[in-house]
Formats: structure tokens, sequence, C-alpha cells
């Protein structure tokens, strides 16, 4: 596909880079977006590529969360609609409180329509903020437009790649912040409440999953929630990484960079 032969070692990454591009052409995302890519792929080249255990407590916590919440909302700007918008339709079916609000650093009506009109192709049934008429609190500009009926009202929000202006104001104003981020290091992960550090697509998936097994399982939600320190999972992903580094500068052959894919 798109001339990448099949065989190379990287022929996954390459593959979704050219589909990135490809969704810049077409508008969804912003070049600012693939740069923002660029920097999430080199933080999951360090972690491994896969989902370490750090991630996967989050990813039931944020299950856990997400079902005690009264008025969840998931936020999706055009790197999480070009990555992730089947993932998010898929989540939105399992919860059926959980609303999905389009949410735009570089805001313009027309990418708002495109990343909706591909919410609503991946099967996503109600999209807010396409056009949004309030503002939060402590963000100047376009950043700051959110849904009326969507985040300005969520007591949890799921913000998966967002801005940490935007983080830090939605946990200052008492909301509980889930981001999904492969940067332990971002303002976005330290200022969430619950930072997911692992791959976005990776990360719905096991949510998804999450939500299925503990739905039936109500007394289990509050005991997770409760067992769960987000901040000290993101400190293990910083641990994790600077182990792995540590290992790989020794030659361990059992810690290896990703392999071919
Ligand atoms: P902050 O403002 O929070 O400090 P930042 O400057 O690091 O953020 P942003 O552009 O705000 O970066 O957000 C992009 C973030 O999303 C980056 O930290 C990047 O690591 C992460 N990211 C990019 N692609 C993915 C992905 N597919 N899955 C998870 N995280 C990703
Ligand atoms: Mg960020």
């Amino acid at each position: 596909m798109y001339g990448i032969p099949a065989s190379h070692p990287r022929y996954r990454s390459l593959l979704l880079r050219a589909h990135m591009a490809e969704e810049m052409e077409r508008g969804l995302i912003v070049p600012e977006g693939l740069i923002a890519h660029g920097r999430g792929e080199a933080f999951d080249y360090i972690i491994g590529e896969k989902t370490m255990p750090f991630a996967a407590k989050a990813e039931r916590a944020a299950a856990a969360h997400l079902l005690l919440a009264k008025c969840p909302v998931i936020s999706v700007n055009g790197n999480v609609a070009a990555l992730a918008s089947k993932e998010v339709a898929t989540l939105a079916s399992s919860l059926p409180s959980l609303k999905v609000e389009v949410n735009l650093f570089h805001r313009t009506p027309a990418r708002a329509e495109l990343v909706a009109d591909r919410l609503r192709s991946a099967g996503v049934r109600e999209i807010l903020g396409v056009h949004p008429t309030v503002r939060l609190r402590g963000l100047p500009s376009d950043r700051g437009w959110v849904d009326q009926n969507g985040i300005l009202v969520a007591d949890t929000v799921l913000v998966p790649l967002e801005d940490g202006d935007r983080a830090k104001a939605l946990a200052s104003s008492g909301k509980f912040v889930i981001a999904v981020d492969l940067n332990p290091l971002s303002r976005t992960a330290r200022a969430a409440d619950l930072p997911i550090i692992d791959e976005l697509k990776r990360a719905l998936v096991r949510v998804n999953s999450s939500v299925i097994s503990l739905k039936r399982r109500r007394s289990a939600w509050a005991r997770i929630v409760e067992t769960t320190d987000g901040q000290e999972l993101r400190r293990q992903a910083l641990a994790h990484m600077a182990d792995r580094l540590k290992r790989l500068a020794r030659g361990s052959s059992q810690e290896q960079p990703p392999r071919a894919r």
C-alpha cells in the first residue's frame, strides 16, 4: 500500500504516516498534528510499542471512572478522528452515557464538520461541539470553545492527545480528567487526574474491553477508582522508560528496540 513494501521493518508505522499525510491533505488534520504524531511515535518507540502494566491499570481505572460518571464526555480532535474514529464509536456504543464532542485546537467550521463526518461514518450517532456556543473559563481564543451540553457540564472528560493548557483548564474547573498521551512528561499528562501513557488506539480498545467486563460488576467500580493513583502510574511509565533505555544501553539481548512489524 502507498508503494511501501510490506517487507519494510517499519511497515505499519510508515503506512500510518502515509495515512496521516493523506488526512492532512483532506483537511482533517493540520500540519501541527503530524508533528504531534511524530512525537507520539518517538515516545512509543522508547516504551516498546506495547501496553505496559501501568497503562493497563490506568485503562481499567478509566473504565471504572467512566462507568461511575454522571456525565462523561470524550473529546475528539483531528488526530483522534484520523487515528481512532472506529474505536471512539465502539466505546460510545458500549457506554451509552458517553457523549462525543468535537474539540479542536485549530478550529475552523469546515474542519469541525469534517471531524464530525468522520465520526458519523464510523457509527457515532450524536456529535456535540460542531457549533459550540460557550467558552471554558481560563482559556482565551478559539481553544476555549466547548459545547454547553457536553464538556461544559461534564464531570469526567476523556481527552486523548490534548493540549496542556486545555487539560489544565479542565482539571481546574473541577472535572475529572483522563488523558491519553504517550509522553509522560507533557503538561497534559502531568495535569490529568488519570494519565494513560499508551498509544491512543491500544488505549481505547482496552478501555472499551474493561467497560464491557465491568458493566455488570458495579460493586467493583469504587474500589478500582479508590486504589488507583494516576500520577503514580505516570511516574511508573517514566521509570519503565528509564530502565528500558539503561538495559538497551548495556546491550542487553533480552531488551531490543522495536522489532520488524
Ligand atoms: P502539552 O501541551 O500537554 O505539554 P505537547 O506539547 O507535548 O503537550 P500536544 O501537541 O499538546 O503536545 O499533544 C500531543 C501529544 O500527544 C504529545 O505528547 C504526543 O506524545 C501525544 N501523541 C501523539 N500521537 C499519539 C498517539 N497515537 N497516542 C497517544 N499519544 C499520542
Ligand atoms: Mg499534550
